[in-house]
């Protein structure tokens, strides 16, 4: 649980992440965070749209753990992007989690015409110690090509939508060669795949669960991953990977899922 990966900065980051996109504010997601800290997670994923950061930074601060060894990431809207209005974002959201820092502040999608200016915006962010790394997050091959001729900050992170039946390989390809951790969402597939016959045969070989197996493909392609639960059990079941590994075999079949399946939106089209 405390296997972690070195940022192109050097800070870690926990490979195992708490994602809380839908977990509803209030004592849903604080009793999410709270169970997954208790389980071992020491790294939550939030976004300024999730409406939830006050509630992580309060069941964080409540759960004892002390706030260096929890890794915290959350995110600039869409409507937030541009110099001046992403350096006003991110004080808002440090202000609702509550802390000094995060620990990860990413762009949460390549808006054109403005993802530039907000990346000089984390660029300061960081400099300043607001944010221990930056990051972006749905970034193709043509907004990472765009972005690395002008940044003076390589990003730390691209969080992108990973699983068995959408690869991104190409992505995760530029992202290696230039030292960029990709981080996987919707690791389960939003629970669309988690009954294929193919996960299902290999999760009862490892005598596992398909969503551990999902997740377990994601650690042995070098990807962190962010599994979303509200549910306790699940929580405690999705962080139950680390002592189990799938043989070649059954990553060969799991590599063979690829159907380009995106289950949520779309970033392949923004020019
Ligand atoms: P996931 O692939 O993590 O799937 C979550 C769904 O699976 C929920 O319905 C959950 O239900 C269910 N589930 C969780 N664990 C299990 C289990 N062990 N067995 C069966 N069902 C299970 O989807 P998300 O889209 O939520 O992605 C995860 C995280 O990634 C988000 O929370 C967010 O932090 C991040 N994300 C980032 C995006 C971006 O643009 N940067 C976009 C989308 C997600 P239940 O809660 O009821 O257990």
């Amino acid at each position: 649980m405390n296997d972690t990966i070195q940022l192109n900065n050097g800070v870690t980051m926990p490979r195992l992440g708490l994602g809380v996109f839908r977990a509803p504010r209030g004592e849903a997601t604080q009793q999410a965070v709270r169970e997954a800290l208790l389980a071992g997670y020491r790294h939550i994923d939030t976004a300024r749209v999730y409406g939830n950061e006050l509630d992580v930074g309060d069941a964080v601060r409540e759960s004892g753990v002390p706030r260096e060894e929890v890794f915290i990431t959350t995110k600039l809207w869409n409507e937030d992007q541009g110099y001046d209005q992403a350096l006003r974002a991110f004080e808002s959201s440090r202000r609702r989690i509550g802390f000094d820092y995060v620990d990860l502040y990413l762009l949460h999608w390549p808006v054109p015409e403005k993802r530039l200016d907000s990346w000089r915006a984390l660029e300061r962010i960081v400099s300043e110690g607001g944010a221990r790394a930056i990051g972006v997050s749905n970034f193709m091959n043509r907004h990472l090509e765009e972005l690395l001729l002008t940044a003076s900050v390589v990003p730390a992170v691209n969080q992108i939508e990973v699983s068995p039946f959408l690869q991104q390989r190409a992505t995760r390809a530029l992202c290696t060669s230039r030292g960029i951790v990709v981080a996987a969402y919707s690791p389960l597939t939003k629970g669309k795949r988690l009954d294929h016959p193919v996960v299902d045969e290999i999760a009862r070989a490892v005598q596992r669960t398909p969503a551990q197996v999902l997740l377990r493909w994601g650690l042995q392609q070098e990807l962190v991953v962010l599994p979303k639960s509200t549910r306790p059990e699940r929580i405690r079941q999705n962080g139950a990977i680390f002592d189990f590994e799938l043989d070649a075999e059954a990553m060969q079949r799991l590599d063979a899922l690829e159907e380009g399946l995106v289950t949520g939106w779309d970033p392949s089209m923004v020019p």
